[in-house]
């Protein structure tokens, strides 16, 4: 899969799924824009350790809970790079509390992280790959956009309105060359859900060992995590010309979870 020529933005790629995601297009030949946190030295090797594939790749730090700054970073990356041919809307967080102990600030964000900063991207490169009659939007849900667990509710809540934007986008643009697509990962172990091991593990009043078996991979039928790498394959199989019809589509990479 070549995509030379086409330029990529993948929100928070400085770590787990969005790297792997960011590093497939950059060997696919793209030019890639980085986004997210971390410290700026690792932030700058990932960015040395991309290039040299064919496609230029650079880092934007926008924080994708302010609408001001994503505005920003699309203009400033559409202008650098004359089109964003390619939009994965990656950037997340997670909190694992009861409903009743939620902090309403961190509902804020998580709101604003895991789904309206979507609607954002989404909006701002909508005109751009409308004129040019191709690209491809994928956001990047979460089995929990199609199924709840509990101690997740802003976390699931925004995974399904993310679905639901997947779908009504996937629509409004079908005529323009131009698709939108959900993929639902499984269980990934990636910093993030690391963090959410011992939170876990407090909520239910269980050891870590038994959170990762009992919990985590209790639902993952292949008994396996799903890595970043096969993430990165599917992200770029649906930029491919086989899935041009493939659109609106909340696609589960979760080991049979949402099977059963
Ligand atoms: P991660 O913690 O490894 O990476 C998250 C990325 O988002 C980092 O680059 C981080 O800097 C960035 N980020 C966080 N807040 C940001 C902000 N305000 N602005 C810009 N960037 C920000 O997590 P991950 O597991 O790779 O998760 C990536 C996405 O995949 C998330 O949307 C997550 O919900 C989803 N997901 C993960 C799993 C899993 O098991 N790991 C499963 C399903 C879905």
């Amino acid at each position: 899969m070549k995509l030379d020529g086409k330029t990529a933005i993948v929100t928070g790629s400085t770590s787990g799924i969005g790297l792997g995601i960011a590093t497939g297009f950059a060997k696919a030949g793209a030019n890639v824009v980085i986004n997210g946190f971390g410290d700026p030295v690792e932030i700058d090797a990932i960015v040395k350790d991309l290039q040299g594939h064919g496609g230029s790749v650079v880092y934007n730090g926008a924080d994708m809970s302010k609408p001001d700054q994503i505005s920003v970073m699309m203009n400033d990356m559409e202008g650098e790079f004359g089109a964003i041919d390619i939009l994965v809307n990656n950037a997340g967080i997670q909190l694992v509390e009861p409903v009743e102990n939620f902090p309403p600030e961190r509902w804020d964000s998580i709101i604003a992280i895991n789904m309206n900063s979507s609607f954002h991207t989404v909006r701002a490169a909508v005109p751009g790959m409308k004129k040019r009659g191709w690209g491809r939007i994928i956001n990047i849900a979460s089995a929990h956009g199609l199924i709840a667990s509990p101690y997740k509710s802003a976390y699931v809540t925004a995974k399904h309105g993310v679905v639901g934007l997947t779908k009504t986008v996937a629509l409004e643009v079908a005529q323009d060359g131009i698709t939108c697509n959900a993929i639902c990962p499984g269980y990934v172990l990636t910093p993030l859900v690391e963090k959410q091991i011992p939170d876990t593990a407090k909520a239910r009043g269980i050891t870590e060992e038994e959170v990762k078996r009992d919990v985590m991979l209790a639902s993952q039928w292949t008994k396996k995590f799903v890595t970043v790498e096969q993430l990165a394959g599917v992200a770029l199989f649906l930029c491919s010309d086989a899935a041009e019809n493939i659109t609106g589509i909340a696609l589960p990479v979760d080991g049979g979870w949402t099977a059963s």
